[in-house]
C-alpha cells in the first residue's frame, strides 16, 4: 500500500498542465498506482474546470459539489500484487516499447534515460538497483523526485515500496539501502547531477558493504 504520496502542488501542476514533462510523467505513473492521489487529482481537475469556465470565480454549484467531494470516502486502496511482467505503469510503458537496455553506471546500478523533454543537465531516468546494496552517500545539485516501481529501499525518510514517492532537495545527504529480494527499479526526475560525498567512501562500501 502506498504510504508516500504526491504533494498538493505536484497534483495541481499536473492537473493544470503546468508541470514539466518529467514531473508530469512521474505524477501520471503514480496516479496509476495510487487511488488516494487519483481521487485528489480528479478534484483538482474539477476545480480547474470550474475556474476556467467562470473567469470571475468558480460556479457556485460546481464548487460546492467539488468541496463536498473532499469529504467523500476514498476508494479502497488496490492491494500490491507481484507482477514482474507488467512493472511499468502505462505512461512509462508507452515510452519504452521493447527490451529495457540498462547502462551500468556503478556496480549494481543500471541506468536508462527516458525520451522525455527536460531542462537542466539530466533527463528523467530509470534506475535499476541490486537487491541489498547500499547506494553511495550523495548530495544532489537540485531537487529530485523518485517513484519506486519494483522492490524497495530505506532512507532517512522511511521505507519506500512500489508506488511510493520520495522527494529530496539539494540540502540533504542522501543515504539509501536497497531492500533484499528483488531489484529496485525507480523512476527519477532530477534537475541536478548526483555528487558522491566521497569516492573513498564509495569504494569502501563496495569492499565492505554495510
Ligand atoms: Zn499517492
Amino acid at each position: 500500500m502506498t504510504k508516500h504520496h504526491l504533494t498538493e502542488e505536484q497534483i495541481l501542476a499536473h492537473a493544470t498542465h503546468s508541470a514539466s514533462a518529467g514531473l508530469s510523467l512521474l505524477v501520471a505513473c503514480h496516479l496509476t498506482l495510487c487511488p488516494d492521489c487519483r481521487h485528489r487529482h480528479e478534484l483538482a481537475v474539477q476545480v480547474g474546470f470550474a475556474l476556467a469556465e467562470e473567469p470571475r470565480g468558480p460556479g457556485a454549484d460546481l464548487l460546492a459539489a467539488t468541496l463536498a467531494g473532499l469529504d467523500a470516502p476514498l476508494p479502497s486502496p488496490t492491494p500490491r500484487r507481484h507482477d514482474p511482467e507488467g512493472v511499468l505503469p502505462a505512461p512509462l510503458a508507452a515510452l519504452l516499447p521493447g527490451t529495457l537496455r540498462w547502462r551500468t553506471v556503478f556496480p549494481g546500478v543500471g541506468e536508462l534515460s527516458l525520451p522525455v523533454p527536460f531542462e537542466g543537465p539530466l533527463p528523467p531516468r530509470l534506475f535499476r538497483l541490486r537487491p541489498g546494496m547500499r547506494v553511495p552517500d550523495h548530495h544532489h545539485e537540485g531537487a529530485e523526485l523518485s517513484l519506486v516501481l519494483t522492490g524497495g529501499f530505506t532512507d532517512d525518510g522511511g521505507h519506500f515500496v512500489r508506488g511510493d514517492v520520495c522527494a529530496r532537495d539539494d540540502q540533504q545527504l542522501h543515504r539509501q539501502r536497497i531492500d533484499p529480494g528483488e531489484p529496485c527499479i525507480v523512476l527519477v526526475v532530477a534537475d541536478g547531477a548526483l555528487i558522491p560525498r566521497t569516492w573513498l567512501g564509495w569504494l569502501a562500501q563496495q569492499i565492505h558493504p554495510m
